[in-house]
């Protein structure tokens, strides 16, 4: 079940009443009945070259410090593609012409719900390679990650042919609810620096939460 939580969070209303979570929970459910994410990806090695990260299987470089940052310990990465398809567009322009305030709610949880299938593409690539640990997804537009990353992403998963992902001239995703995204693989616990520490592999033994601090401080 989608989780309505997040969903909340996601509309800036965590505090919601009762009508609205309950409001939300019959969107989410009527979501999850129509639309079920899918997704592609790539395994490639890390090379760390002074001029970023290079993924050497896929020849794509990660320029600057949050790619340094995220993969500084990765022998590899996954570059991943997902998308509910164009049909959730569809269905949300169709809501958007019936009940706005609706639309809005459905667009929330398109938004959760494509989060869940790369949630689902990170188990199946941890499921594929036992004993190894994987970093915080992060995608371009993070730090100083090039946004334009996002069409060479597409085109080295073929995710138009696969999916009917790509990358319009004006750097949209379509379908609009599509994401890309970069998971470093590693050999050794990787700090949670985007989704913080309650996600770290070493929230409790790590001295930098003890004393107050965190990764990134
Ligand atoms: S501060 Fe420690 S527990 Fe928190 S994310 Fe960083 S390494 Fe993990």
């Amino acid at each position: 079940m989608l989780d309505i939580d997040e969903a909340l969070r996601y509309l800036g209303a965590s505090g919601a009443d009762e009508a609205l979570r309950q409001r939300m929970a019959s969107v989410a459910r009527d979501a999850e009945s129509r639309f079920a994410p899918r997704f592609t990806y790539r395994v490639s090695g890390v090379e760390h070259r002074s001029e970023g990260e290079w993924l050497s299987d896929v020849q794509l470089l990660l320029p600057g410090r949050s790619a340094r940052k995220m993969l500084a310990e990765c022998s590899h990465a996954a570059v991943l593609v997902c998308t509910l398809g164009l049909s959730f567009d569809q269905h949300l322009r169709a809501m958007q012409a019936r009940d706005m305030s609706q639309a809005v709610l459905l667009d929330t949880c398109g938004s959760v719900l494509v989060e869940a299938g790369c949630d689902a593409a990170e188990k199946e690539i941890a499921a594929r390679f036992p004993g190894v640990y994987l970093t915080d997804r992060f995608s371009p537009g993070y730090g100083d990650l090039p946004l334009d990353l996002q069409a060479a992403i597409c085109q080295l998963t073929d995710s138009q042919r696969r999916l009917g992902v790509y990358v319009t001239p004006s750097m949209l995703m379509n379908p609009q609810k599509s994401v890309t995204a970069i998971i470093g693989i590693a050999d050794r616990p990787q700090r949670a620096r985007i989704r913080g520490c309650a996600y770290c592999a070493m929230k409790d033994t790590c001295a930098l939460r003890k004393g107050g601090h965190s990764c990134d401080d």
